[in-house]
């Protein structure tokens, strides 16, 4: 996938610009967060179930070449190729190469992130085979030839109005605002596909490292159907994406669909385990899994290392108010929100997504509802740091970082620009009381008002406060020893 991270702010100034984005957002609006909310409500302990994902999740990275191999083992004893894959190139290489063997004409796919990564669909396109996205939001994306703009609701930007008018210049049909009547048009245009198909490619939600299984975890039947209509298989999935056992995985289910739709379970669970029987009637008669580093290695013991332990949930930008205002594809690449804020500078380069880790009032909304407790805002605050580090920042917000640090070490005349600090901003301020542009700080009043600050500094009021404090206390003395006194002498 082409990214278009470097240039987040101009995304974002065209998306905020969007009425009709911005009405499908406020639509959205906390849909899924107030879905987790009563899913949460509905468990007994939901913060013992995260420390048990986070746990087996902290603990798989620990030891994840063991792991990798472990799968890798048990997936082979069962029949299924395993293949290693570097790069995303390298992932799309191996993936042509099994279909050029098979004859593969036509592909069937169902949801997979890691294969938005490596941009696989133009590759297969370009080497002429056909390709057919059947998750619903994916296939609508591929009409409008858009990428995702959500981990689990990809098409979360579009209208049914959008949808109804996508579908009616594709499929020469009448426009209708009826959402199931759309569910049936594209079930129609698809289901010949699904048993036309040569191969079928899926993502992969885990690897089960115990049975050699990919674990794929949805609320359509097309996933299974990708999987076991056509003779091929193929799962594209992430280094990291491995749990030891069937028990690890339940135990993940039990905070994955909770946090993401706010589901207590989704409508499939798929373990995909070897090539079919001699005797089934269905099931792939090739399976393969590749397995994509893709950046992903290099982030192990490292200070991002936590950001590896991500299932994919969708939480985090559930949460976001910078995501709910902005919507996904100003995030310029693959993963959007906090998580994308932290894995797409990091698999891209830090230069390459310089002001994605800014992109959060660091609130730490993510951190609160992610399941398996990454520290978002931590980890974008450690690529900030890296980003002045490493020289990346614009000279003038260096600058302003180093004088405010250099006021820091001086607190008499830290306190004494404060307190000139408020009193300029409070002359700025229009008669409202708000500060409606700041100079030299345009970008920040251009889309909002700042209320100017009233009273005192916080650092008047904090030595306010402790003078009160220390004579409330001197009072407290004077009057206890005036009592003892009083006893001493009756
Ligand atoms: S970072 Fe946490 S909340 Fe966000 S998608 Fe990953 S697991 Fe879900």
């Amino acid at each position: 996938m082409d990214a278009s991270a470097h240039q987040f702010k101009r995304n974002v100034h065209a998306q905020l610009g969007n009425e009709a984005l911005q009405a499908n957002l406020r639509r959205f609006g906390g849909g899924f967060a107030d879905r987790r909310r009563d899913a949460v409500g509905r468990v007994n302990d939901f913060e013992v179930l995260r420390d048990r994902a986070a746990e087996i999740r902290a603990e798989v990275l620990q030891n994840l070449d063991h792991w990798l191999l472990a799968f890798e083992a048990e997936a082979q004893r069962r029949g299924t190729h395993v293949h290693w894959a570097e790069t995303g190139a390298e992932a799309n290489q191996i993936l042509l190469d099994i279909a050029r063997a098979a004859g593969v004409q036509r592909v069937i796919k169902s949801k997979s992130m890691v294969s938005e990564e490596s941009g696989l669909n133009v590759v297969l396109g370009a080497a002429g085979i056909e390709v057919t996205e059947t998750d619903l939001g994916e296939y609508i994306l591929q009409l409008a030839d858009e990428p995702p703009s959500h981990i689990i609701a990809p098409a979360i930007h579009k209208s049914r109005d959008e949808v109804s008018a996508l579908f009616a210049q594709h499929h020469g049909t009448p426009r209708t605002r009826d959402i199931p009547a759309l569910c049936e048009e594209a079930r129609q245009h698809l289901r010949p596909r699904f048993l036309q198909a040569d191969m079928g490619v899926s993502g992969g939600n885990f690897l089960i490292a115990q049975t050699g299984s990919v674990a794929i975890v949805t609320n359509e039947g097309n996933g299974r159907m990708v999987t076991t209509l056509p003779r091929v298989h193929v799962a594209i999935t992430g280094v990291e994406k491995v749990l030891p056992t069937l028990d690890d995985l339940a135990a993940i289910l039990r905070v994955l669909p909770r946090s993401a739709t706010g589901q207590d379970i989704t409508n499939y669970v798929s373990l995909l385990t070897g090539v079919r029987d001699s005797d089934a009637s269905d099931g792939p008669q090739e399976n393969h899994v590749i397995l994509v580093d893709n950046g992903r290695a290099r982030l192990l013991g490292g200070p991002l290392h936590d950001a590896l332990r991500c299932i994919r949930c969708g939480a985090c930008m559930n949460h976001c108010p910078v995501y709910q205002n902005i919507g996904g594809h100003a995030y310029g690449w693959v993963y959007p929100g906090p998580i994308g804020a932290i894995l797409t500078p990091a698999f891209l380069g830090l230069d390459k997504a310089l002001d994605l880790p800014q992109a959060s009032t660091l609130c730490a909304a993510c951190e609160v509802v992610c399941p398996v407790r990454i520290p978002l805002p931590e980890l974008m605050r450690t690529l900030r740091e890296q980003e002045m580090e490493q020289g990346l920042r614009p000279w003038h917000e260096r600058l302003s970082i180093r004088l405010w640090r250099w006021l820091a070490l001086h607190p008499r005349l830290y306190g004494f620009a404060s307190r000139w600090g408020v009193r300029a901003l409070r002359a700025l301020a229009g008669r409202d009381g708000l500060l409606h542009r700041l100079p030299g700080l345009d970008g920040w009043t251009e889309g909002r008002d700042m209320p100017a600050p009233q009273g005192q500094t916080f650092r008047d009021q904090w030595a306010a406060r402790q003078a009160q404090q220390a004579q409330t206390n001197a009072l407290l003395v004077a009057r206890r020893q005036a009592a003892q006194a009083g006893h001493r002498h009756d």
